[in-house]
C-alpha cells in the first residue's frame, strides 16, 4: 500500500537500527508524544531494536487518555436525560467514568450514538429538532478544526438544540509541563506529526531552546519513528537542541493556516484539567464569548461539577514517562481492557492497551523468571 509498505520495510529498519548505535554513546531518554506513536514503537518491537543505552518514554498524547475524569461524569450525566441525543467518538464510550461510563447509559436507554465527525452530530441536529444534540468534542489541536466548523456552521444556521461538550488539550503546554516537573526524565521529545499537519511547528522552537531539547515533528509509521529517533539522538550527541522535520511529507513549517484561522475564530485558550496529571495552565481549547451558546456545560448546567480521580491508577505517571504500564501493580489482573481503571487501559491510542496487547504474556514471562531465580 502506497505511503505504508514503503515505511514497514525490515531491511530498511535495521539498517535504521544500524545507524543509531553507531552514534550512540551514552544513555538517552526519549519521549514519543503521541499514543499512535506508542503503539507502533511497542507492536513493531522498535524499542526492542535499538542499542540498550536509548529509553523510549511514552508521552500523554492521548486524546482519550488525558480528557480528565470529571468531564466523562459530565458526558454521563448530560447523555442520561431523555432529552438529549448524546454523539461521540466510539472510544470515549468505554472510558471510566466516576461511577457510569457512557456504553452503560447508553444499556439504561439513554440515546448515545457513535459517530465518525462533528459534522455528522450536526446532521442528527438537523434531522431532530424536538431533541437536544450533543457532541463530545475531544482531542488535541487535530480534531480542533473539524470541531470549530461544526459550531461555526451550527451558528451561521442558526441551530438552537446544538451544543458541544469541549475536552480540547494542546501539545506544547503539556511538553512544557513534563520537561519543568522535578521528575522529568525526557532529554528530547518526537512531537506528533498529525498535529503539527495542522498547527507548523514553529511553535515548538521557544521550548527547544528554553529547555535545550531536541524536538523532532515525527510521523507514525516505523520508518518514520527510526528516523526520527536517529535525528534525536544525533542532536543529543552533538550537544545540539532544535526543531527537526522529519515528517516532511505531511508538515510544513507554518501548519495548514486556514485551519488555525478557524479554530481561533471559534476557540480561546484556556486551563485544561489532563486526567492522571491535573491542570496545565493554558493547555486547552474553550468556546469563545461568541459562541457561548452552543457551550454544553452551560446548556446543562454542570460547569461547577468536579470529580476525585481514583488513587490506584498511576496513568498520569505513565502518560508523563514516569512509568511504564506494567509497573502499575494493576496492570493485566485489576485492570484489564474489559475492566479498564483508567482510560489508558481503555483507549486505542493508550499505553497500557498497548502493553496488554502486545507485551502481556512476555511480561509474565519475566515476572516468572524472576521470582524463580
Ligand atoms: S494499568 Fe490500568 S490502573 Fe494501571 S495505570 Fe494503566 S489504566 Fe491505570
Amino acid at each position: 500500500m502506497k505511503y505504508v509498505d514503503e515505511y514497514r520495510d525490515r531491511e530498511a529498519a535495521r539498517n535504521f537500527a544500524r545507524a543509531i548505535a553507531r552514534i550512540t554513546t551514552r544513555p538517552w531518554a526519549i519521549m514519543e508524544v503521541c499514543g499512535g506513536q506508542t503503539h507502533s514503537i511497542v507492536k513493531f518491537g522498535i524499542d526492542e531494536l535499538l542499542p540498550k543505552e536509548i529509553t523510549l518514554l511514552h508521552g500523554p498524547g492521548c486524546p482519550v487518555c488525558v480528557t480528565p475524569l470529571e468531564l466523562i461524569d459530565k458526558a454521563t450525566q448530560i447523555a442520561a436525560r431523555p432529552e438529549v441525543i448524546f454523539c461521540s467518538f466510539g472510544d470515549m464510550l468505554r472510558v471510566p467514568g466516576s461511577s457510569i461510563d457512557l456504553f452503560s447509559v447508553k444499556a439504561k436507554s439513554g440515546d448515545v450514538r457513535i459517530v465518525y465527525s462533528p459534522t455528522d452530530a450536526l446532521k442528527i441536529a438537523q434531522e431532530n429538532p424536538g431533541k437536544q444534540v450533543v457532541f463530545f468534542a475531544v482531542g488535541f489541536e487535530t480534531t480542533a478544526p473539524a470541531n470549530a466548523m461544526a459550531v461555526y456552521q451550527a451558528k451561521a444556521q442558526g441551530l438552537r438544540n446544538f451544543s458541544v461538550l469541549v475536552s480540547h488539550v494542546l501539545v506544547p503546554p503539556a511538553i512544557e509541563a513534563i520537561l519543568s516537573a522535578p521528575d522529568n526524565r525526557t532529554q528530547g521529545f518526537l512531537a506528533a506529526g498529525h498535529v503539527c499537519t495542522v498547527m507548523g511547528y514553529e511553535e515548538y522552537i521557544p521550548l527547544a531552546q528554553k529547555y535545550h531539547v531536541p524536538i523532532v515533528v515525527t510521523g507514525f509509521e516505523p520508518l518514520d519513528i527510526l528516523q526520527g529517533i536517529y535525528m534525536c539522538v544525533r542532536q543529543l550527541e552533538e550537544g545540539r537542541a532544535e526543531v527537526e522535520n522529519q515528517y516532511l511529507r505531511a508538515v510544513r513549517r507554518k501548519g495548514n493556516v486556514p485551519a488555525q484561522e478557524l479554530v481561533t475564530k471559534v476557540f480561546c485558550v484556556v486551563p485544561r484539567k489532563w486526567r492522571g496529571v491535573g491542570e496545565i495552565p493554558q493547555s486547552g481549547l474553550g468556546l469563545r464569548h461568541e459562541y457561548a451558546e452552543f457551550d454544553a456545560e452551560q446548556r446543562f448546567g454542570v460547569a461547577a461539577y468536579t470529580a476525585e480521580e481514583d488513587s490506584e491508577c498511576i496513568s498520569g505517571e505513565v502518560l508523563r514517562g514516569v512509568k511504564k504500564p506494567h509497573e502499575c501493580s494493576a496492570f493485566g489482573n485489576r485492570c484489564t481492557p474489559e475492566h479498564p481503571l483508567g482510560a489508558t487501559m481503555v483507549s486505542n491510542e493508550g499505553a497500557c492497551a498497548a502493553y496488554y496487547r502486545y507485551r502481556r504474556f512476555e511480561q509474565r514471562v519475566a515476572a516468572a523468571t524472576k521470582s524463580e531465580s
